[in-house]
């Protein structure tokens, strides 16, 4: 395997969707795939057996979906484009607007290149217990949705669904408290709607997640609203703990501490640890001082700051020894960088039966190909 490389665990995957088949054949939703958190193209004949579609924030991502994935496509942006919306319109199955603006300015437009298209407008419950101000939609201020204060009824004329999204890394508590809110302010309006989106952030798959309860969250919601379909589109939770990044220490400095600088970057391969942030669980290292070798990992930019974190180890660590940092697939190959000339990790898939497919290497053309 190169490195440093992205190992996707198939048979992990598999066990996921396992999880999202059975939501939604108890439920009755559908549930889609955001791109935005996790878009390994080469895993989607996986994905595609069980998931409705895919979720896309635009142009690129909706082609995506289209071209690799096929079945739904569901697109919203916070603003879209006169020049992009044509062919968004022409790809798409949902398209959903972020104010009743953008809906009178394309919703014409969009029937006339797909009359089938189903519209949408992504309301803001102006509730939400994300964990975060930076991951927080319903924030002060915040852009993304239509508060009840702005909502404009005579889009429902040509409207057929609403659309939130409040959760980040939550559980069907914080999704119960948000449906309440999102009733208490919009609930009037879905009598005669086709569809309720209710967005991504659900920690499906996470250990301890009560599958149950969203099931039956999903089905009252039904029952009281005429047998509506119900959308969810979870991003990370697809790919929760479904592979890892596997890096190479390259030298071990001391500065009175012990530092191995890795192939890798933490601001370019794993930008969440330090935006987040949060700090990855490494294989066979605990917390600093722990075990008996600590040692910062850090990346191989120039940046100060990029430091993955302290850990230790029970065995001093060593030139070429591999560092693998897991549950990396969700939000790091979509957001990745060759920030400071440094290479793209290659991409693999371990497939069920062990045998290891690299699927994609990235060199010198990826990062020059970007930059003029
Ligand atoms: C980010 C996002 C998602 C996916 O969120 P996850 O936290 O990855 O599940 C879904 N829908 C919208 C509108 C989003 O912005």
């Amino acid at each position: 395997m190169p490195s440093p490389c992205w190992l996707l665990d198939e048979k992990a995957l598999k066990n996921n969707l396992k999880i999202f088949e059975y939501i939604k054949n108890e439920s009755g939703a559908k549930i889609l795939l955001a791109l935005k958190g996790f878009a390994l193209y080469k895993s989607f004949d996986i994905i595609r057996k069980t998931l409705n579609g895919c979720c896309a924030s635009g142009l690129n991502e909706a082609r995506l979906a289209h071209e690799e994935f096929g079945k739904e496509v569901h697109t919203y942006s916070p603003a879209f484009k006169e020049s992009e919306i044509d062919t968004i319109a022409s790809i798409s199955h949902h398209l959903v607007f972020n104010s009743p603006a953008q809906f009178y300015r394309f919703s014409k437009q969009a029937k006339t290149i797909n009359p089938s298209i189903s519209l949408g407008l992504r309301v803001n419950p102006e509730y939400s217990q994300a964990p975060k101000e930076i991951y927080n939609p319903c924030g002060l201020y915040s852009r993304l949705g239509t508060t009840l204060e702005n909502f404009d009824q005579s889009i429902l004329q040509m409207c057929d669904g609403l659309h939130f999204h409040a959760l980040c890394e939550q559980d069907c508590n914080a999704l119960e408290d948000v449906l309440k809110n999102f009733e208490a302010k919009f609930g009037n309006y879905i009598q005669d709607l086709k569809w309720v989106n209710f967005g991504g952030g659900h920690h499906i798959t996470r250990a301890g997640y009560d599958v149950e309860k969203l099931i039956a969250l999903i089905k009252d919601f039904k029952k009281r609203h005429n047998n509506i379909e119900v959308y969810l589109e979870p991003g990370e939770a697809i790919a929760w703990e479904c592979g890892d990044l596997y890096t190479t220490v390259l030298d071990i400095i001391h500065n009175k501490i012990d530092i191995a600088i890795l192939d890798s970057s933490a601001e370019a391969h794993m930008p969440d640890t330090i935006i987040m942030p949060y700090r990855a669980e490494v294989q066979n290292a605990s917390e600093a001082n722990k075990k008996q070798y600590t040692y910062r990992l850090a990346g191989n930019t120039c940046l100060a700051g990029d430091i993955m974190g302290d850990y230790s180890f029970d065995e001093k660590l060593k030139i070429g020894d591999t560092i693998i940092f897991k549950d990396q697939m969700h939000y790091t190959m979509v957001k990745a960088t060759t920030f400071n000339g440094i290479n793209l990790p290659a991409i693999a898939i371990k497939r069920e039966n062990g045998t290891i497919e690299v699927i994609k290497e990235f060199g010198y053309e990826a990062f020059k190909e970007r930059l003029s």
